[in-house]
């Protein structure tokens, strides 16, 4: 275990350009790259992150490789990992993730993890038996959502202890391990029946239009890929060249949550009422409380001195527990419109980013 290399969360930053609609408006672009440095500044204000990715395109191969790369080498050795994709609504994180429906945009982070993935695979199959598991879950007003209930047709989908849509409950295994009872897991041999799995997922995903954004996602999508391995061991005794007893097997399984978070404007700025305002309401009860964990986590000195971490205080944090924090890798990606009018709304997203180092 690698103890000493231990800041576990590490923030990218990812300016998207400007897009049409932001054109039309004529906005002025207000954020500026320091060249050479993962430094951004807006206004007086100025942020330092792990790495900035500028607004000249396409979330790039540079941010895979630096960021989701090393958390695809963990996974394989057994760590958990954690990618989260932070940002107003329109600020380009379905974009970054790679997780919008239909669009084919293969340059997003999850079409280059699966790719990865099953390249690895190949690779190491001769040596080690592989099970990979898919889920899609959301997380809409404090309730989880099964996005893949209905395509049990893709692999094999073992449903865990609940036929139907039930309620996903979430439960802490003794050894700390978290579970969903309900949950739909589908096992994939391949990588087109896990692209598969992520179009079907995300088709489902609930959305619902507000005045910012038709496509406005109000709710946290989370793709997790659950990656078992049984690896053969040779004895170490010199020797002893029966092949079947002096082998011993070593198990490993560890799962990468992808999550493409709810918009963080603040609800108000939906300018609708009512209902809507409830659901901003609890999305800012995830964020708020992922801030939280996230900053506990970070900071080295309340680490040592075993500050509570407050994952029980949203449904989102309590899903990630075991994937945040201890031998588990986290990457939050930032994504801001470089944009003047999104001005203010990209400046909380720099602070808020800039709580989690
Ligand atoms: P969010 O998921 O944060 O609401 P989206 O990913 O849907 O934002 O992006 C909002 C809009 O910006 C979409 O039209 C998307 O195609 C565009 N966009 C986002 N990121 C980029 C990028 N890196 N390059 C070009 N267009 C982008
Ligand atoms: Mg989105």
């Amino acid at each position: 275990m690698e103890a000493s290399e231990n800041c576990s969360v590490k923030v990218a930053l990812h300016i998207r350009p400007l897009i049409g609609d932001e054109r039309l408006q004529g906005c002025k672009e207000c954020v500026a790259v320091t060249p050479g440095k993962p430094q951004i500044k807006i206004g007086p204000h100025s942020f330092t992150f792990d790495h900035v990715y500028g607004s000249s395109g396409a979330p790039s191969s540079a941010m895979f490789e630096d960021c989701i790369s090393p958390l695809i080498h963990g996974l394989f050795q057994g760590y958990n990992a954690t990618v989260l994709a932070y940002g107003q609504t329109g600020s380009g994180k379905t974009y970054t993730m790679g997780t919008g429906s239909g669009d084919g945009c293969q340059t997003g982070m999850i079409p280059q993890v699966m790719t990865t993935l099953f390249n690895k695979i190949e690779v190491l199959k001769h040596q080690t038996e592989f099970q990979v598991q898919v889920s899609y879950i959301e997380i809409l007003k404090e309730e989880v959502r099964d996005l893949l209930d209905s395509v049990s047709t893709i692999g094999h989908a073992a449903k865990v202890n609940a036929p139907g849509r039930h309620p996903i409950q979430i439960r802490e295994t003794s050894n700390g391990a978290i579970t969903l009872a309900g949950l739909t897991e589908v096992a994939v041999s391949s990588l087109q029946e896990m692209a598969t799995c992520l179009d079907q997922g995300s088709l489902n995903r609930a959305t619902g239009s507000t005045n910012m954004n038709s496509q406005s996602s109000r709710s946290h999508a989370i793709f997790t890929i659950t990656l078992e391995q049984m690896r053969k061991i040779r004895s170490a005794f010199p020797g002893n060249d029966t092949p079947d007893e002096d082998m011993g097997e070593e198990y490993f399984c560890a799962k990468l949550h992808l999550v493409d978070l709810a918009g963080s404007e603040r609800a108000k700025r939906t300018g609708s009422g009512g209902l809507r305002l409830k659901e901003g309401i609890h999305i800012n009860k995830g964020l708020l409380a992922l801030g939280n964990v996230i900053s506990a986590l970070g900071d080295e000195k309340k680490r040592k001195e075993g500050v509570h971490v407050p994952y029980r205080d949203s449904k989102l944090t309590r899903l990630l527990q075991d994937s945040l924090g201890g031998n588990s890798k986290t990457v939050m990606i930032a994504c801001i419109s470089p944009a003047d009018i999104n001005a203010e709304e990209s400046l909380n997203t720099l602070k808020y980013a800039n709580r989690a180092r």
